[in-house]
């Protein structure tokens, strides 16, 4: 694909129109900030923009656009920039609407379990804000310490949890957004069953800021779980581990996520991180036996607002592993649990770490 170099659009009599529509303080042309959004994590592309504007509401939102319509000028959204697809680069110049000053959690409505938030929210911050009132935000890219839900929406992420809980589409009710000649939609709404009509929530939700500037967003939450169970589990080979995945499945078990991590990358990030992760040395069950956990560390990590302990701490033998145990034949009871690391306190104390086992290993998260 042919990329034109971005052409001088953004003349001085522009920047001053938009500075009279959205406050001079929205208005950004200096070179720190065109630098900043010139990139985003994609690697090695850079593409300076010609003005940055940072809109704080949604009318000056579409006072930009309308702005950009009428001077024909190219206009990129721009989340928090952790793109890795080169969403967020102005290819053309011109200008970049960055949302970070739409940042506000505008409600945790607890009784209908929804969240209306403003599309310059960090995930982690409503993840964080949902689980104060006990509810939860699924979606989980890994990037959610930095990224915004906009940009979520934009390009539909997701992380592990997507294996039992979905992305980032499935989470929402509806929208509002300015489209390229700055007329301001809301599709959808706060409400569970909409069936009517086209769908054009969706379509606005993985589009890359292509069709519209998100500027509020509705969010379905879900009560938070009230248990959660680690169990880390060493394999001897990488056909094991994967002939474990249909094996869960068939038991009726939901996990929330499933990871595999080889020893080798185990023993990789131990040399990054300069200290040592646990069970890095354990031996991988025997090859005869490959669907057998004959080592498992289950370990029980409640909410904290379920129990009062956090993820880290004190982690006692769950509970719900005799359950667990039945419906997967081949789970060891957890009294059983075997240490390679030595004592109970040493494996208590690894609820919070990276799950790291043995050779050719595979965590399950349920
Ligand atoms: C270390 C790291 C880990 C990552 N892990 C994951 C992961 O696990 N799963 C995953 O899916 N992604 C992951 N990503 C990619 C990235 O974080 C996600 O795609 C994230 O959703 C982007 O959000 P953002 O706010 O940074 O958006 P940006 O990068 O700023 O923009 C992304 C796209 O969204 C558009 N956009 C942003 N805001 C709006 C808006 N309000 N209205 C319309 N369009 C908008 C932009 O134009 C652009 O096309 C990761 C990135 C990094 C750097």
């Amino acid at each position: 694909m042919k990329i034109h170099p971005p052409a001088i659009t953004v003349t001085p009599a522009i920047i001053a129109l938009l500075k009279s529509a959205v406050g001079e303080s929205c208005v950004h042309t200096d070179e720190e900030t065109i630098e900043r959004c010139a990139s985003d994590e994609t690697e090695d592309l850079r593409f300076p923009p010609e003005a940055v504007v940072m809109p704080e509401t949604t009318a000056m939102a579409a006072a930009v656009m309308r702005i950009a319509y009428e001077y024909r000028i190219p206009v990129t959204p721009r989340g928090a920039g952790t793109g890795l697809s080169g969403g967020a680069l102005p290819v053309h110049g011109g200008i970049v609407l960055s949302v970070e000053k739409l940042n506000r959690i505008l409600e945790i409505d607890s009784r209908n379990l929804m969240a209306v938030v403003e599309p310059g929210v960090i995930t982690q911050e409503l993840q964080e804000k949902a689980e104060a009132v006990g509810l939860f935000y699924p979606p989980d890219p890994a990037s959610r310490g930095s990224c915004f839900i906009g940009g979520n929406l934009a390009e539909c992420s997701g992380g592990p949890r997507a294996v039992k809980y979905g992305v980032t589409k499935d989470y929402v009710l509806g929208l509002q957004a300015v489209l390229s000649d700055g007329s301001v939609v809301n599709h959808g709404g706060k409400l569970l069953k909409n069936a009517t009509g086209f769908n054009l929530t969706q379509l606005l939700i993985g589009s890359e800021g292509t069709l519209a500037v998100i500027t509020k967003i509705i969010l379905r939450l879900l009560p938070l779980p009230r248990h959660r169970l680690t169990l880390l589990i060493p394999f001897p080979d990488l056909e094991s581990a994967a002939a474990a995945i249909p094996a869960i499945m068939n038991a009726g078990v939901i996990r929330s996520a499933l990871e595999l991590i080889e020893q080798a990358a185990v023993k990789a990030t131990e040399a990054h991180l300069g200290r040592s992760l646990p069970y890095s040395d354990a031996p991988a069950a025997p090859p005869w036996l490959p669907a057998r956990l004959t080592y498992c560390l289950p370990i029980r990590r409640r909410n904290s607002r379920s129990s009062g302990t956090c993820a880290g701490q004190s982690a006692k033998p769950s509970n719900r592993s005799p359950s667990i145990k039945k419906r997967i034949p081949w789970c060891p009871a957890t009294t059983s649990s075997r240490s390679y690391a030595g004592s109970r306190k040493s494996q208590t104390g690894t609820a919070s770490q990276p799950y790291a086992t043995a050779t050719r290993a595979t965590a399950i998260c349920m």
